[in-house]
């Protein structure tokens, strides 16, 4: 889906801005349009020249430098289309009976046709760019709807209608890391860092998965015909991608997650010290049902300078064990301080 041929087309802020009158955002956007969405290309390039949409992207000379906007329709399922299936929700009143099930069904199809028209896009039932920019609703501290629990779901901090603390917590982190990118660290989720949210930012943590993949002191699990081992979250993320995760207690159903930059730094940070290998990150289905792995904010280290963690050789894994607190993690576990944990150390980084 991401290697779909693209063509771009910009709009200029100061212009779209002026006409409906929005404080300046300094932040750039490019659009990318693919040949999915191309259908409504044409009307679309009108529709958002005329500001219909409070919600709608501008673009600028410069690029926020996230990946493309990724491209769904009938068919496709996961975390994204449980995201459009809620705008589709907000937008339209006839879509109050639309499950949020991650599945992009027929019904699905139909209220994506429905927005579409209502917008004057194609109504071709694809969301791709032009689509994703009507559909996005910016949200705050504050407030209390379904935009919002798309974005604590996208964190993995439940699934809560409201814009909580924490929500502003996260979303600040998040911006804080991708500020290279182009993000403000406002605590508020814009159209900006909603595209950065869908479509993923290469930048830190694609280069951070690249140096761990190629790091002599790093040896990730890597099960053939597993989807979600360590190998395979790092090697996603290298990409630009999300990392596939195992589904508590599920172990044919699979879901993506972001791997949370610091503890990617970290496991670069500690191969300065220590050789170890990854035994899991997002996993496997018999982690604790709340697991971090889940949340793509814990990982486990089976062996460290050739040893394996056992309960005879604590000193070492209580090392590790402190580079884990240091480096700011708050769940840490190992030999010495849990019998869960008597053949590895696990660091996690839950959400404060
Ligand atoms: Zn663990």
């Amino acid at each position: 889906m991401k290697n779909i041929k693209k063509y771009f087309y910009l709009l200029t802020v100061s212009a779209a801005l002026a006409s409906c009158g929005q404080t300046s955002q300094p932040n750039p956007e490019v659009f990318s349009q693919t040949p999915a969405d191309a259908a409504s290309a044409v009307n679309s390039t009108e529709a958002e020249q005329t500001m219909s949409s409070s919600t709608q992207l501008t673009a600028a000379s410069t690029q926020l430098n996230t990946n493309d906007w990724p491209v769904y329709k009938e068919g496709s399922s996961g975390e994204d289309v449980r995201t459009i299936q809620r705008f589709l929700k907000m937008h339209l009143k006839s879509a109050s009976t639309l499950a949020v099930d991650g599945h992009f069904g027929a019904a699905t199809e139909r209220k994506v046709k429905e927005f579409q028209a209502l917008k004057g896009l194609g109504a071709d039932g694809v969301v791709g760019p032009t689509t994703w920019s009507h559909l996005l609703i910016e949200v705050e501290k504050g407030d209390a709807n379904l935009a919002v629990q798309a974005v604590n779901d996208y964190f993995n901090i439940g699934t809560t209608i409201h814009y909580t603390d924490v929500t502003e917590r996260e979303v600040a982190e998040f911006q804080r890391a991708h500020v290279s990118a182009g993000l403000k660290v406002t605590g508020k989720v814009d159209r900006w860092t909603w595209k950065a949210l869908i479509a993923g930012v290469p930048g830190n943590r694609v280069q951070l998965a690249k140096a761990i993949l190629n790091n002599g002191n790093i040896t990730l699990a890597d099960t053939v015909s597993y989807p979600a081992d360590a190998s395979d979250a790092i090697e996603e993320t290298a990409k630009g991608l999300k990392a596939t995760t195992a589904v508590w207690n599920q172990p044919s159903q699979f879901t993506k997650v972001e791997l949370h930059l610091p503890m990617l730094q970290f496991m670069q940070d500690l191969s300065k010290k220590y050789s170890f290998n990854v035994t899991s990150i997002t996993g496997y289905p018999y982690h604790r049902k709340d697991s971090n792995h889940y949340k793509g904010r814990g990982f486990d280290i089976g062996t460290i300078n050739g040893e394996k963690v056992t309960e005879s050789n604590k000193a070492l894994s209580m090392a590790v064990m402190r580079e884990c607190i240091a480096a700011g993690a708050n769940e840490v576990l190992g030999p010495s301080n849990d019998p869960g944990h008597k053949d590895h150390v696990h660091c996690g980084w839950s959400p404060k």
